[in-house]
C-alpha cells in the first residue's frame, strides 16, 4: 500500500484531531502505512523521531480533544530549499510519497510548492548519494491533499473551515455569561473576538448572541461612533438594562486604520456615560472541545483526503478537501489559495465591496 503522512501546521484549532483520527483509520481500512509527523513543517525537516507510523488505537480517545495531538509550529526552514531537501530526504527515507497537510493558506502553500520542487529535490538528493537510483525511481512523484483547520473561517473555497464552529461555541458562551452580569448592573460590554481579516467569528456571534453592534473589517462605517451611540442611546432609552458590541479583531474605519476595543469604550464612555468593561476572548476561542460540527467535518474531511490522495497520480492537480452546501469535496489547492491571497490584497487596498465578493464566488 503507499505511504501516506499526516501533519497538522499554523495555527490549531478544534476538529484537527478528528482529522487526523480519519486519515489514519481510513488509511490503515485502505491498505496503507500512515504516519504522523509531528511539530508541522519542523518535524518533517529534522526527521527522526518526529516521523512515526501509526496504528489504529494510536488515534483512539483523541476525537474529543481540542487542538492537534501531534503538535503544530510554524517552520522557517521549510521556506528555504535546504529545509525542504531534508524533508524530502525524511520522506524518502520512510517511503511516505502522500501527504495529508492540515493548516492554513501557509501550509498549504508550502505543500504545493514542495510538490512541484519534489523531482528536482530527489535529483539533488541523487546526485548527493543520500538516495539511491531505486529510490529516485521508486518515489519519484509526491501527491497532496490539504484540509483547512482554521477558526477564523478565512478560506476562499469552502463553507467551512475546521475549528471555526467550535470557536463560536467558546464566544457564545462567553456572551451568555457576560449577559448576565451586564444585566444586574446595567453595563455595556466590548468584546473583542478573532478572526484577522475575516468578520466571520464576530458577525455570527452577533447575531446570535444579540449584540447592538458589530465592527466587522469587511465594511467599515464612516462617523461609526455617531452611529454607534444613537444605536446604544436608543436601545437603553426603550428600556435595555446593557449594551454588548462585538469588536473584530481586524476591525478598521474608513481610512483602514484599526478600531480597538479601548477607543470603542472611550467613545461610549465620553459621550454616553455608561459603565463600560471590555472583555478580550483571546486563545480562549482556540481551546476546548471540539463541537459535533467540527468533529464530523474533520472525520468526513480526513477520509475524503485519503479517497482523493488514492486515487491520484503525477498527473492530479492537488486538491483541498471542502464542504459545498452538506457535501465534502475536492477543488483545485492553489486556486483557492490564491483566492484566498486575492481577499487578503484586496482588503489592504480597502477594496472592500472587492474582498467580499471574491470570498464569495469560491
Ligand atoms: P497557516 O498555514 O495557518 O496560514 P503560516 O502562514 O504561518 O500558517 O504557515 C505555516 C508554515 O507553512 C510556515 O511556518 C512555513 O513553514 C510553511 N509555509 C508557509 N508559506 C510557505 C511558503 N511560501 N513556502 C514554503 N513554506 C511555507
Amino acid at each position: 500500500g503507499k505511504g501516506i503522512a499526516v501533519f497538522t501546521s499554523g495555527g490549531d484549532s478544534q476538529g484537527m484531531n478528528a482529522a487526523v483520527r480519519a486519515v489514519v483509520r481510513m488509511g490503515i481500512y485502505l491498505g496503507c502505512k500512515v504516519y504522523f509527523i509531528r511539530e508541522g513543517y519542523q518535524g518533517m525537516v529534522d526527521g527522526g523521531d518526529n516521523i512515526v507510523e501509526a496504528n489504529w488505537s494510536s488515534v483512539s480517545c483523541i476525537i474529543h480533544k481540542g487542538g492537534t495531538i501531534i503538535g503544530s509550529a510554524r517552520c522557517k526552514d521549510f521556506r528555504e530549499r535546504a529545509g525542504r531537501l531534508k524533508a524530502a530526504k525524511n520522506l524518502v527515507d520512510n517511503g511516505i510519497t502522500n501527504l495529508v497537510v492540515i493548516g492554513g493558506d501557509g501550509s498549504l502553500t508550502g505543500a504545493d510548492l514542495f510538490r512541484q520542487e519534489w523531482s528536482s529535490l530527489l535529483d539533488e538528493l541523487l546526485k548527493n548519494n543520500q538516495i539511491t537510483t531505486e529510490q529516485r525511481e521508486k518515489y519519484k512523484s509526491l501527491q497532496i491533499a490539504g484540509l483547512v483547520g482554521s477558526i477564523d473561517n478565512d478560506f476562499c473555497g469552502t463553507d467551512m473551515t475546521i475549528g471555526t464552529d467550535s470557536a463560536l461555541h467558546r464566544i457564545i458562551e462567553a456572551i451568555d455569561a457576560i449577559v448576565s452580569t451586564a444585566y444586574s448592573h446595567q453595563r455595556t460590554f466590548i468584546m473583542e473576538v478573532m478572526g484577522r481579516h475575516c468578520g466571520y467569528l464576530a458577525l455570527v456571534a452577533a447575531l446570535t448572541g444579540e449584540a447592538d453592534y458589530v465592527f466587522i473589517p469587511e465594511e467599515p462605517e464612516e462617523n461609526w461612533q455617531k452611529t454607534l451611540c444613537d444605536k446604544l442611546a436608543q436601545e437603553r432609552n426603550s428600556g435595555q438594562r446593557l449594551n454588548i458590541i462585538i469588536v473584530s479583531e481586524g476591525a478598521i474605519d474608513r481610512n483602514g486604520d484599526p478600531i480597538t476595543a479601548e477607543q470603542v469604550k472611550k467613545v461610549v464612555v465620553d459621550n454616553l456615560h455608561q459603565d463600560t468593561r471590555i472583555t478580550v476572548l483571546g486563545h480562549v476561542q482556540r481551546g476546548g472541545n471540539p463541537s459535533a460540527f467540527d468533529r464530523i467535518l474533520g472525520c468526513r474531511m480526513g477520509a475524503e483526503a485519503v479517497m482523493a490522495l488514492m486515487e491520484a497520480d503525477e498527473n492530479t492537480e492537488p486538491c483541498v478537501i471542502s464542504l459545498d452546501g452538506n457535501q465534502a469535496v475536492r477543488v483545485p489547492l492553489m486556486e483557492c489559495v490564491k483566492q484566498t491571497k486575492a481577499v487578503a490584497q484586496a482588503m489592504a487596498d480597502k477594496q472592500w465591496e472587492k474582498a467580499v465578493s471574491l470570498r464569495g464566488k469560491s
